[in-house]
């Protein structure tokens, strides 16, 4: 690499080690792991036996054999790859089918189906919305929104997170003609969920649009894990118009890929003007037969919801005994996402350490993924988890609670 003797002189490529150098000072360092699924929420983790809470499965339905069997009966007789666009040869089947079959689930006019969730998010808001319009954001939303804000090239208004009188005056005294509001359904950081029918409220009042992500209510939130707008019971014949749906389908529903639903006329414009939908290879049929089987498993197994419902009340009701004594917030939420605000980024590790040193896997969040000074735990509650796994976790936190006394 470093052969071509004319490139010898001073560049900012060697400022780079001194700049990973000053995040590793910051705790900032963001390190991978190898793993390995075992049983139940259980991971091999760089070798050893861990108990997950990190995971957004949050039903088990990744090591579900219904899934895997649709999968693999899917790549029997698709193939593995999709080989090109929607738009041209890559829309199979499989993918129709399932468009059809999540619109359905959700109870919207039409869905349709995209490789990943990210790509959706920064590709739909640039479709909706551009120079001269205003976009309205959450100060709490997931990344991809905001980039998809950013590639919009919109005005963009944040707003406090779940103010929405301040949302309110922002879009009253917008002169923009096409408004779009946007927010995560479930908050991913802090796990709250947004309040939908207000926001369908201001949205009707002053003429705009609301994409909401439910990437963290697809599967847990509503009847049979139909989503955020079902929980709030603003689907079929009661859905708003102004609405777009827009779920992954790697977190509860176990595989890969993403939708946006809505009315027929919405969905059809995002077909036209999505470049993430035009410009990328199709997600492959066998990962819509998985997700086809994974909306099967929402509908057949109500026990899995079930069971993570008992899992977020047993976890939140012993929290408090555990983290007695603390400065540390458990963020209110009824969703699989807990947030266990602990402050500084090098407390956040410590904890994340002690919980490691006892098997227990659960991940620190620090900035800028989260605000400067909230750095916390997320935990992941599931399905997978038994009633044991959930008392272990109380019990490694109070261990870690009652840790820097000790020591
Ligand atoms: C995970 C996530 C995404 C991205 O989805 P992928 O399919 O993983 O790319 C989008 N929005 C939110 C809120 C998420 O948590």
């Amino acid at each position: 690499m470093t052969s071509d003797t004319h490139d010898l002189g001073p560049s900012w490529l060697d400022e780079i080690p001194q700049r990973l150098a000053a995040l590793d000072a910051a705790h900032l360092t963001r390190r991978r792991r190898e793993a390995r699924p075992e049983d139940g929420a259980w991971l091999r983790v760089d070798g050893r036996r861990m108990l997950a809470f990190c995971s957004n499965d949050y039903l088990g339905l990744s090591q579900h054999p219904a899934l895997r069997e649709a999968a693999i009966a899917g790549a029997r007789r698709y193939g593995v790859g999709s080989g090109g666009s929607p738009m041209v040869s890559g829309h199979s089947e499989a993918n129709a089918a399932l468009e059809r079959e999540l619109a359905e689930f959700v109870g919207l006019e039409r869905a349709l189906y995209f490789y990943a969730g990210y790509a959706t998010n920064a590709s739909i808001v640039p479709a909706l919305v551009g120079p001269g319009d205003a976009l309205f954001s959450d100060a709490l939303n997931h990344a991809c929104l905001i980039d998809g804000a950013r590639l919009s090239k919109a005005t963009i208004h944040r707003f406090e997170h779940a103010d929405l009188a301040q949302l309110d005056a922002l879009m009253q005294a917008s002169p923009a003609r096409r408004k779009l509001v946007i927010s995560d359904a479930v908050f991913s950081m802090d796990g709250d969920v947004a309040d939908i029918p207000a926001l369908i409220a201001l949205c009707e009042q002053h003429d705009a649009l609301l994409l909401l992500d439910d990437a963290h209510g697809f599967g847990v939130c509503g009847p049979q894990g139909r989503g955020s707008l079902a929980a709030v019971g603003r689907t079929g014949a009661r859905a708003s118009r102004r609405v777009v749906y827009m779920a992954t389908l790697g977190k509860a529903a176990g595989v890969a890929g993403a939708f946006v639903a809505g009315s027929q006329v919405l969905v059809e414009w995002l077909l036209q003007k999505t470049r993430s939908y035009t410009f990328a290879t199709a997600a492959p049929a066998m990962l819509a037969e998985g997700v086809r089987a994974a909306l099967r498993v929402f509908r057949d197994e109500p026990a899995r919801l079930a069971q993570l419902q008992r899992n977020i009340a047993r976890f939140r009701a012993g929290m408090p005994a555990a983290i007695e004594g603390t400065p540390w917030t458990l963020l209110p939420s009824e969703t699989a996402v807990q947030a266990l605000v602990i402050g500084a980024n090098d407390d956040a590790l410590r904890v994340m350490q002690s919980l490691a040193d006892a098997g227990l896997w659960v991940p620190a969040i620090r900035p800028p993924t989260v605000a400067e000074g909230s750095a916390r735990l997320r935990i992941a509650l599931s399905a997978a988890h038994a009633e044991d796994d959930i008392d272990a976790l109380l019990r490694g936190l109070a261990q870690a609670a009652r840790g820097p006394r000790d020591a």
